[in-house]
């Protein structure tokens, strides 16, 4: 049931009887060389498409953009910013909590939008609301080890695949570079570097970080489209079951 496609009469309904509402962020950015800029906000409308029918929870529009400021080196990359990302939020959550709505679920793309939603579900928990972030890529970890995976990695490349194989560029899947800091201090991932067996942030540019802009541990060429359909129907199947316990949960008591 989509938000968008209601009237206000039957939006009103909605309300009156129900105070939860599923809500969805993504993100336009560089995704390595062989996947599209919009994979964190396809995949989230992809998991919309089959989570539609396994629910009666009313589902708002996506808001494609999010915070991504590490990666606006790379061409069409576009960041909204983790302030501007957490006043477009506020915004939206207060809108639709004067509407009635007091249990948020937000269906997450993008690893950098979480500290917005952390923020945001701390203030909506002190009014007496719950927020609750359903960051696919994580999730989908716990719900079988074998897919866990990295930014623009086997995961991710599954996921489109099972949006549209036709939107992997299979020709210019590379092997992933990481570049060093120094000879003593190695890359070790998206924002961390290793000395002498520590991990540590420090915090680059990725274009400083790699040349193609995916970084694994899982290599995108083991990626299939069966990894993919399984993995995003049993993460639709999860947030679905999840929504009936999350509006079974008693709210947080606030005067
Ligand atoms: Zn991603």
């Amino acid at each position: 049931m989509r938000l968008a496609h209601m009237t206000w009469p039957q939006a009103g309904e909605y309300f009156k009887k129900n105070d939860i509402i599923l809500l969805s962020v993504g993100s336009i950015e560089c995704h390595g060389k062989h996947l599209p800029l919009g994979t964190d906000t396809l995949i989230p409308e992809k998991l919309l498409d089959l989570i539609e029918p396994l629910t009666d929870v009313a589902i708002a529009p996506i808001i494609p953009f999010g915070a991504c400021d590490s990666q606006t080196d790379y061409p069409g990359t576009v960041s909204l910013g983790l302030d501007t990302l957490y006043d477009v939020f506020t915004k939206l959550t207060q809108g639709y909590r004067a509407h009635g709505v007091r249990r948020f679920v937000v269906l997450n793309g993008h690893g950098g939008n979480i500290p917005v939603l952390d923020r945001v579900a701390l203030d909506l928990q002190r009014q007496g609301c719950m927020l609750a972030e359903m960051n696919w890529w994580l999730m989908a970890w716990d719900l079988n080890p074998a897919w866990k995976g990295g930014h623009g990695g086997a995961e991710e490349t599954a996921g489109i695949l099972a949006v549209d194989p036709k939107l992997v560029d299979w020709d210019s899947v590379e092997d992933m570079v990481l570049k060093p800091v120094s000879d003593e201090i190695e890359a070790a991932g998206f924002k961390t570097v290793r000395y002498k067996g520590v991990e540590i942030p420090l915090v680059r540019p990725v274009t400083d970080i790699s040349d193609n802009g995916w970084i694994g541990p899982d290599h995108p060429k083991n990626a299939t489209v069966e990894w993919g359909t399984d993995m995003l129907d049993a993460c639709a199947k999860y947030i679905a079951d999840f929504m009936e316990a999350f509006r079974r949960a008693p709210l947080p008591e606030r005067k």
